[in-house]
């Protein structure tokens, strides 16, 4: 075999795609920078608080089973969601590389995912979103939704061009019935007990865990050294199925 051919049959061990997990806090970013990512890399961007939300606005019974759960800062049940993702990613637009933003969220989805990913030919990373505390409850607290498209806005940081209504499609701004003060400390105390040994789970099975602090970064910047972060890595995130 010359040397040329023998590069070539290294080349697919060596770019994996990539399947990246945004972990962070409630209000760490993770939806904002797995949109901007989205549109960097074409990958699908796979929200599981976005895939439940949108089960309650169609009113379906899984959506009337979890509206109650998600209104009082709880997490869904692990086989349900674990589930919910699994079906997700068996579609053909994860085979390139994916986004996988608020899963997983407790141990037991993490050791399953882990196993997902030992059957695969991917690179699992874990982007862990590092902010203070004080920050998150600023962002979750001001923070607007588009009822429509699910822009985010924040009431003083990045606010809509006229009050609660979306710069994309005019829909009306809505408070996620989540970011009310009272379910935003739950959901914080959620996130310490049950998400944050999540990190040191998936590291312990091998997987890479990068922290990013961006408490004070810009989300464009956020976006930006995530990119650079999974370039080095060696998953070139080059536009590969690039988004119109
Ligand atoms: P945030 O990260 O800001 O809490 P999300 O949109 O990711 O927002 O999640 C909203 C809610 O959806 C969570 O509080 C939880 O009730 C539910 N949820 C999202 N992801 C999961 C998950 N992986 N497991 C269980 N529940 C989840």
């Amino acid at each position: 075999m010359t040397t040329d051919n023998a590069d070539i049959a290294r080349k697919p061990a060596l770019q994996k795609p990539l399947a990246v997990m945004l972990f962070g806090a409630p209000g760490s970013g993770k939806g904002t920078t797995g949109k901007m990512l989205t549109k960097l890399t074409g990958w699908p961007h796979l929200a599981t608080g976005d895939l439940l939300r949108e089960q309650i606005t169609r009113k379906t019974s899984l959506g009337l089973e979890m509206q109650s759960i998600l209104a009082a800062g709880q997490l869904a049940p692990d086989d349900l969601v674990s589930r919910m993702v699994g079906d997700r990613l068996g579609w053909s637009d994860c085979e390139a590389g994916f986004l996988l933003d608020g899963f997983p969220r407790t141990i037991p989805q993490a050791e399953g995912l882990a196993q997902w990913f030992s059957g695969r030919n991917f690179r699992p990373v874990l982007i862990h979103l590092w902010v203070e505390y004080n920050e998150i409850l600023r962002r979750l607290t001001g923070r607007r939704t588009c009822s429509n498209c699910g822009a985010i806005y924040h009431l003083e940081s990045t606010p809509s061009q006229v009050p609660d209504v979306c710069d994309n499609d005019g829909a009306a701004l809505t408070v996620r019935a989540d970011d009310k003060e009272e379910v935003v400390l739950q959901r914080l105390q959620t996130y310490q007990t049950q998400t944050w040994p999540v990190a040191e789970t998936l590291r312990k099975n091998g997987i890479l865990v990068e922290a990013i602090e961006c408490g004070e970064m810009d989300p464009e910047s956020v976006a930006d050294r995530i990119r650079w972060r999974l370039d080095r890595i060696g998953g070139s995130i080059a536009k590969k199925n690039k988004p119109e």
